[in-house]
C-alpha cells in the first residue's frame, strides 16, 4: 500500500534488550506520541532464539495493532546490553545475554519485521531517549553516567553518540579512580564500577561488615532479604553510617570521573541514569562537593549535573528516536 504512505501517520518501535526486561515502545516520532508499551520477561537461559522468537511475536502484533490504526512501521530501533557492531547489528559479546556472542540480532530481526533494523548498545539508547524527551533535551554536548549493575557511559556529541573503534569511546565506568584498588571485571584494577556501581556497592557493605563494622545493614544482611542498592540506600537516609560513607564513595568517585572529562573534552553537562541514580540523594552532596575540589581549570558552577528523568522508558525512546532518525522521519 506504498502509494497510501504520504497520508498515514508513520511509526517506528524502540526496544530495549536487557538481562532481565524487554521493553518495548511504539511511537509517533513526529509528534513524539507514544502509543503503546509492551514489557515481558527475557528469560536469558532460553537462549538467543527462543528470546528472538518471543521478540518477533510481540513486534509483529504491535506492527499489526499499529496498521490497524492508520500508522505505518516505518523501522525499528534496538538497543542491545553488551558490545554491538553497529554497522552489522551483530551482538558481539554481552556479560548480561550469556550465549548471545555473533549473533546476528539486526539481520535476523529484519528478515522477520521486513522494515529496517537499527541496533545500538543499550546505554547509548538510554542517552538518546534522555536527549530526545528527557533530562537532557537543553544540555547540548554532555557525558552520560550510569551506574547500575556496572557503569555504563557515553558521550553526546552534536546530537550523536560519539563512537571510534574498538567500541570502547564513553567507557567512563572503566576510568581508573583508585590506583591500587580491588579488580574489576574488564581486568584493570580500581576502575570507576569498583566503586560507584550496585553490584560494588554491595560487595563493599558485606566486606565493612565482615570485618566488624556496626551497620544497621548487618541485619539486614542475615535476614532473608539479603543487602541490595536499594537497602543500603534507605539505611542511608535512615541515618546508617556505613551505608551514608559507602554511597559518600559512589558521588566522590564519580566526580572524579567527571572531573576528568571535564577537563580532558570541556564538557560541561552530565546526565547521571542507571539504577543506582536512584540513590540520587545518597551521593549527589558528595559528588557536587568533590567536584567543587576537582575541577581547576573549568568553573565548577559552569558544570551541570542533572538525573535522568525518564526511568525504564529512555531506552525504548531511544531506540525509537534512532529509528525515526535513520529512517529519515525525524
Ligand atoms: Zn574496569
Amino acid at each position: 500500500m506504498g502509494e497510501k504512505v504520504d497520508n498515514q501517520s508513520q511509526a517506528v518501535i524502540g526496544v530495549d534488550i536487557g538481562g532481565t526486561n524487554i521493553k518495548i515502545a511504539l511511537v509517533e516520532p513526529r509528534r513524539q506520541e507514544l502509543l503503546e508499551t509492551v514489557r515481558f520477561k527475557t528469560l536469558v537461559d532460553r537462549g538467543p532464539d527462543a528470546v528472538l522468537a518471543d521478540l518477533s511475536a510481540h513486534l509483529t502484533e504491535l506492527s499489526r495493532q499499529a496498521e490497524k490504526n492508520g500508522f505505518v512501521l516505518r523501522g525499528v530501533g534496538v538497543g542491545c546490553a553488551g558490545l554491538i557492531d553497529l554497522a552489522s547489528g551483530i551482538v558481539i559479546t554481552s556479560p548480561n545475554l550469556p550465549g548471545w556472542e555473533n549473533f546476528q540480532l539486526g539481520k535476523r530481526l529484519g528478515e522477520e519485521l521486513r522494515v529496517p533494523v537499527f541496533i545500538e548498545n543499550d546505554v547509548n539508547c538510554i542517552c538518546y531517549g534522555e536527549y530526545w524527551l528527557g533530562a537532557a533535551r537543553d544540555l547540548g554536548d554532555f557525558l552520560c553516567v550510569a551506574p547500575g549493575t556496572g557503569v555504563g557511559g557515553c558521550l553526546l556529541i552534536d546530537g550523536k553518540v560519539w563512537e571510534r573503534h574498538g567500541y570502547s569511546a564513553g567507557e567512563v565506568g572503566h576510568i581508573t579512580i583508585e590506583p591500587d584498588g580491588e579488580k574489576c571485571r574488564c581486568g584493570n584494577y580500581g576502575c570507576l564500577e569498583t566503586l560507584a556501581s550496585a553490584s560494588w556497592l554491595v560487595w563493599r557493605a558485606k566486606e565493612r561488615l565482615d570485618k566488624g563494622v556496626k551497620s544497621s545493614l548487618r541485619h539486614k544482611l542475615d535476614s532473608s532479604g539479603g543487602l541490595d542498592a536499594e537497602s543500603i540506600y534507605s539505611a542511608a537516609v535512615a541515618g546508617d553510617k556505613l551505608a551514608q560513607e559507602l554511597f559518600h564513595l559512589v558521588g566522590t568517585s564519580l566526580a572524579i570521573a567527571i572531573a576528568n572529562v571535564a577537563h580532558l573534552l570541556g564538557i560541561r553537562s552530565i546526565l547521571i541514569g542507571g539504577g543506582l541514580s536512584n540513590g540520587w540523594k545518597a551521593f549527589i552532596g558528595p559528588l557536587r562537593e568533590e567536584l567543587g575540589r576537582r575541577l581547576t581549570f573549568v568553573p565548577p558552577a559552569e558544570v551541570k549535573v542533572v538525573r535522568a528523568q525518564l526511568g525504564d522508558d529512555a531506552g525504548p525512546l531511544g531506540g525509537a528516536y534512532l529509528a525515526g532518525k535513520r529512517t529519515g522521519i525525524i
